[in-house]
């Protein structure tokens, strides 16, 4: 896909590969958030003045685009100001909400996939409550098969926290057929999203979970705004974690009355402008074929980076699962005698964007037995060229930094 024109960053030459920290914004974004500042700029859901209600409309169309991006209905759709905020939500909702009968003992089943925003909100939960978090482990070549995850549901288990798409080795969990279990026993299934909405088809009902969770600067879209997705039959036994303005009904001195969901959910006022790009990027993605045609392209350089990747000397892929079709286009390393830090500052030197670090998932790195990787991850503005750029680096870096 050319898609070079809609990112001047691009134009420089830069080779970005960094899109599952943040993607890149197309122009026709930023342009939307420009409209809404100087057109139309004002608060939503309050004033009866024109640029109050275009602005109300513009933010209400946002949500319906979420929704139908997603699959979801539009009442499920609440904006936060990323996944880390969704997660936390889901998190103390659930517990406070519906955790009311679980005793000292009970588990949170999780895999070491998390990232640490599934996963932190979890231990302060079970720290207090005494509750047990069981973690799962990929196997030896990076798998993590719907059964393996299952077999750990026992009768103690309350929730199971699912990670759609790891941000460290791109594996894709099958969410529908865990969550279909969990359902038939009554567990709650939070899943994060965060690396899965900008990669491949993903429909909330379809899934049958009961909170997901994303944010829209992964997916082109801008930073400060994403969605926590609430089953719609969760919403009234659900308690606000954050309360305040544009959420109550009526209040009284000593309780309140909240709105009917999605206000609920959504006190204070919201990401305007964000939800507003985020809406135009979910467009920018259907005007260039749709979330089907950036999976084939990111596909088709992904298998063409792995085929690079596994030829150069010394370089261990970690958790790639030897099935690119349970892959996305992401895709972490480790080269023998080089510091994943030094590979990335080479890589920086020209002009080359990639990732080294633990990537917020601590437990995986303990698990593959390394305390970083270098990741690489992709998105449709990527080229073939790009990632021969990165394997010639890459072949060289030995050399460059003198070690052999
Ligand atoms: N989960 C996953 C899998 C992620 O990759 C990230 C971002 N690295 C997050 C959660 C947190 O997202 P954010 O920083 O946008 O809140």
């Amino acid at each position: 896909m050319d898609m070079h024109t809609d990112f001047p960053i691009l134009q420089t030459g830069a080779i970005y590969l960094d899109s599952a920290a943040s993607s890149l914004t197309p122009t026709v974004v930023v342009d939307s958030m420009t409209e809404y500042y100087t057109r139309y700029r004002s608060n939503v859901h309050r004033g009866l003045y024109a640029s109050a209600e275009h602005a109300t409309a513009a933010y209400e169309a946002a949500r319906a685009s979420v929704a139908q991006f997603v699959g979801a209905e539009k009442s499920e759709v609440v904006f936060t100001s990323g996944t880390t905020l969704s997660l936390n939500m889901a998190a103390h909702m659930t517990a406070n909400s519906l955790g009311a009968t679980w005793q000292a003992g009970d588990e949170i089943l999780v895999t070491s996939l998390a990232h640490h925003s599934l996963y932190l909100p979890w231990q302060q939960i079970a720290a207090q409550r005494n509750l047990k978090i069981v973690m799962v482990q990929p196997n030896a070549d990076g798998s993590l098969a719907a059964e393996d995850i299952i077999s750990n549901i026992t009768d103690r288990t309350k929730v199971v926290l699912l990670t759609h798409v790891s941000n460290v080795t791109g594996l894709i969990l099958p969410v529908q057929e865990i969550a279909a279990r969990c359902r038939e026993r009554g567990i709650i299934t939070i899943v994060d999203a965060a690396q899965s909405v900008a990669h491949l088809p993903v429909h909330f009902s379809e899934l049958n979970v009961d909170f997901l969770a994303f944010s829209g600067h992964k997916l082109y879209g801008p930073t400060g705004i994403g969605a926590l997705i609430i089953r719609k039959d969760l919403h009234d036994t659900l308690e606000p974690w954050i309360v305040g303005g544009g959420m109550v009904d009526t209040v009284g001195d000593t309780r309140s009355d909240w709105s009917a969901a999605p206000a609920k959910f959504e006190a204070g006022t919201p990401g305007i402008a964000e939800a507003i790009g985020l809406s135009r990027a979910i467009q920018w993605i259907d005007d260039n074929g749709g979330i089907h045609a950036f999976s084939k392209s990111e596909h088709m350089l992904y298998a063409a980076l792995i085929a690079e990747l596994q030829q150069i000397p010394d370089l261990q892929l970690i958790g790639y699962s030897e099935n690119l079709q349970q892959h996305t286009g992401c895709v972490s390393f480790v080269m023998d005698g080089v510091h994943g830090h030094d590979i990335a500052a080479i890589l920086a030197e020209k002009d080359i964007a990639a990732r080294a670090g633990h990537h917020c998932c601590q437990p995986l790195m303990k698990h593959f037995g390394v305390s970083s990787t270098v990741r690489v991850s992709l998105a449709p503005y990527n080229t073939l060229d790009d990632i021969h750029q990165l394997a010639v680096t890459l072949k060289n870096i030995k050399t460059i930094l003198g070690l052999s």
